[in-house]
């Protein structure tokens, strides 16, 4: 449903992705692994037109190129991005941040259902409701980042970064979310440092170096992969 091919992107003088190429199919959870400055945000942020990439195209859902295009059309088109960094509004409530998430739609009876299976996902959002989002901690901030964009009811999820500065236990929890969102049909592209919670959780995945993607498989074969176990699991 997301096919890449032979993107890149420049901030001015630098280089930030050179050719990238992959796909996402109905479905899948996809992770992009790789080093800090790797060009992992970069990539969510042309697909979600947050950048315009100076060659190459992003095509979605059979055909549209979304290279160019205006952040606002992306979301018309039903992909929802969560940005590194949990950027909820802090000085609204948790119901308020939801309500934005959904501010496309005029399904009433849609969002009621959306929002069940949010309070379903993360039952401390529900009784949260009313409070400032400021004063959840990091994880629920996550939760609450997740929640904003399922309100969107998107048809492809970007995230990026979702357990980054998490307690393991919270890290847990998300992993187990997004496997719940993906199961119940959205597909995912996935960003993460976490390279060994990624690559379990996903169907397949790429590991990305200086803005060139240098490999790529299923989730298990890159786990057992040499190369990813030395450099990005840690492993001596
Ligand atoms: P991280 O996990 O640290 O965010 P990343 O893999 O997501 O890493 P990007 O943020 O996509 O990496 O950055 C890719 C390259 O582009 C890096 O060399 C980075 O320094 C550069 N870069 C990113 N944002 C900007 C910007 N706004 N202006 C100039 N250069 C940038």
């Amino acid at each position: 449903m997301l096919h890449i091919e032979d993107l890149h992107v420049s901030y001015g003088a630098i280089h930030a992705l050179k050719g990238v190429s992959l796909r996402v199919e109905t479905g899948e959870i996809v992770t992009l692994i790789g080093a800090n400055g790797a060009g992992k945000s970069t990539l969510l942020r042309a697909i979600s037109g947050l950048l315009r990439p100076s060659r190459g195209t992003i095509l979605y859902d059979g055909g549209k190129n979304l290279a160019g295009m205006a952040p606002h059309d992306v979301v018309k088109l039903g992909i929802s991005h969560v940005p590194e960094g949990r950027a909820i509004f802090s000085n609204l409530t948790v119901e308020e941040n939801l309500q934005i998430g959904a501010f496309l739609r005029k399904d009433r009876q849609g969002m009621e259902e959306d929002r069940e299976r949010i309070f379903g996902l993360f039952p401390l959002l529900k009784e949260r409701l009313r409070q400032s989002a400021a004063t959840l901690s990091g994880g629920e901030q996550q939760m609450l980042a997740i929640s904003r964009a399922l309100m969107a009811r998107p048809r492809l999820l970007l995230l990026d970064e979702p357990s980054l500065g998490l307690a393991p236990i919270v890290v847990q929890a998300i992993f187990k979310t997004i496997r719940e969102i993906n199961q119940a049909g959205t597909p995912i592209l996935l960003v993460e440092q976490n390279a060994h919670m990624a690559l379990m959780v996903a169907h397949r995945g790429y590991v990305i170096q200086t803005g060139e993607v240098v490999m790529e498989g299923t989730g298990k074969e890159l786990l057992a992969t040499e190369r990813v176990r030395q450099f990005y699991l840690g492993e001596a």
